[in-house]
């Protein structure tokens, strides 16, 4: 299997309160591209400050479990269009999660997940 290394800073789960408790073991993590994240996968952060010269984990305020569907722009669930004018492939990780939308991707950006077979 190829493996890539990413230069990023995944740092342990922030204390404030608007982060879900992980329940998940975060040991098990790894990161992959979002077009990498299969069924199942549980999705925990993205690396989003590509300015910054490490990207640090950006915890979001729940996990949820990846979904992958086809990205459709014209979806209308509200998320989709706004990545309708993202230049390259864009996945789509599925509405199955606490917001009940798509969560659209490019699909080259990197997502800490907990693989769905660890
Ligand atoms: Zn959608």
């Amino acid at each position: 299997m190829f493996v890539e290394f990413f230069p990023v800073v995944v740092t342990a789960l922030p204390a404030d309160e608007d982060h879900a408790p992980l329940l998940v073991d975060p040991a098990a993590a790894r990161i992959v591209r979002a077009e990498q994240v299969v069924e199942g996968d549980t999705v925990l952060a993205s690396f989003g400050a590509y300015g910054a010269r490490m990207p640090v984990a950006d915890y979001f305020n729940d996990q949820y479990t990846a979904r992958p569907k086809p990205y459709d722009p014209t979806c209308g669930c509200g998320s989709c269009a706004t990545m309708a004018d993202h230049e390259g492939p864009v996945v789509d990780l599925g509405d199955d999660n606490p917001w009940d939308v798509c969560d659209p991707w490019p699909a080259a950006d990197l997502v800490l997940i907990v693989p769905a077979a660890a």
